[in-house]
């Protein structure tokens, strides 16, 4: 990662906001370029200055991975410092006169291990162990409109999850006092019990196995030292995502507890339809009716983008209903950064009034084609397959 990237704020510098698609950074360091280029400012020492910024910007959020690092190295540094989540995040423990997340964190040894080992178990964990503890994996799910779906898109999901409780940091003591090790299990958080000559270990129902016993209990917590923790993750869309994915968004779930590593966050997608639009695996589809004089006769027709803007499709002369037109490169984006085609159907749209002149227009053009009977292949094969049925 670069150093400078914490100092500098590559949106502000294209001008567009933090949650801004790839199409539009595109658009916006485009027309920036070409005012700024120093072809076009000839000895103007402020618009290439301004001009390096912007393609240095243009770098970094052009690139899907090095836009999500800066996010996420902005995002970290945003707050002061240190990452979010996690224990004693915001002043942990300034009134024991020990950070938090000293005591927690791996391999601190003495006083920090001792407890660190006590505050472990309970919770699943199994008895003894003291190794780092990944986080949750938290689930949530997210609806897309098609253009976002189309160029992928970064959305903020708000997410609770369960976090040591904020209000004693996790000790379950109210503030001011400490837990102290569990009287009846010496802070193991079992008892054994003989019988018949093996030991058997019961979890201790003093502290109900977490080895600790709290005189006064946190007021927040009840003593348990779990809370719920609710943070707003930014979640990057990858660009062409389908309907029904579901996408994994790597160490955005719960915060992993003793150095361990964070949980992911698994977000359902569902994707608006389009009026217009449709998909079908990388492509996009799009139905555009024609008349029967452009089908016949061959011609130009203007198609709507999904993008914006149009494109034009060349008919070809005798062009059957349904037949499927490809234009290429104007699909969807596809993992490689390329981009799939856009299918145009015909639909022959039959008027439904007709004036008294194309009426008899119509008239003229069946007579002289009444020689030509569209239907006389299908009785012959009707009838040869009658005659080869057993
Ligand atoms: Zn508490
Ligand atoms: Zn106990």
């Amino acid at each position: 990662m670069n150093k400078d990237w914490l100092e500098k704020d590559f949106y502000a510098l294209l001008g567009v906001t933090k949650d801004a698609t790839a199409a539009e950074i595109k658009k916006k360091y485009r027309t920036l370029a070409r005012e700024l280029h120093p072809d076009k400012n000839p000895g103007n020492a402020e618009a290439e200055e301004r001009f390096k910024g912007i393609s240095e910007a243009y770098d970094v959020l052009s690139d899907d991975a090095k836009r999500k690092e800066y996010d996420e190295a902005r995002s970290l540094f945003a707050g002061g410092g240190f990452p979010q989540g996690g224990f004693g995040s915001g002043g942990g423990g300034a009134q024991y006169g020990v950070n938090v997340e000293d005591l927690f964190g791996a391999d601190s040894g003495g006083f920090g291990d001792f407890l660190g080992g006590i505050f472990n178990r309970g919770k699943g964990t199994a008895p003894g162990t003291r190794q780092p503890r990944r986080g949750q994996d938290l689930e949530s799910s997210l609806t897309l409109s098609f253009d976002d779906a189309l160029d992928g898109v970064t959305v903020p999901l708000r997410l609770s999850s369960d976090a040591p409780c904020s209000t004693c940091h996790g000790t379950g003591a109210r503030a001011g006092t400490t837990p102290r090790m569990c009287p009846t299990c010496d802070g193991s958080g079992q008892t054994t019990r003989n019988a018949g000559g093996f030991a058997f270990a019961d979890p201790c129902v003093t502290c109900k196995g977490r080895g600790l016993f709290v005189d006064d209990p946190c007021p927040a917590c009840h003593g348990s030292g779990r809370g719920l923790s609710t943070r707003t993750v930014q979640a990057r869309i990858p660009a062409g995502v389908k309907d029904g994915a579901r996408i994994r968004l790597k160490g955005k779930g719960a915060a992993g507890e003793r150095g361990g590593p964070n949980g992911d966050l698994l977000v359902d997608i569902s994707i608006a339809p389009h009026p217009v639009f449709g998909r079908k695996a990388d492509n996009l589809v799009v139905t555009v009716p024609v008349t029967f004089a452009e089908a016949a006769l061959g011609g130009e027709i203007a198609v709507p983008l999904p993008r914006g803007g149009q494109v034009t499709v060349k008919i070809p002369a005798g062009t059957s209903n349904g037949r499927t037109l490809r234009v290429r490169g104007k699909g969807l984006r596809r993992k490689d950064g390329t981009i799939g085609d856009l299918l145009v159907t015909v639909e022959v749209a039959v008027p439904q009034k007709l004036s008294s002149d194309a009426r008899s227009a119509l008239e003229r053009f069946a007579e002289t084609t009444a020689d030509h009977d569209p239907r006389r292949d299908l009785f012959t094969l009707a009838e040869g397959a009658q005659r080869r049925a057993p």
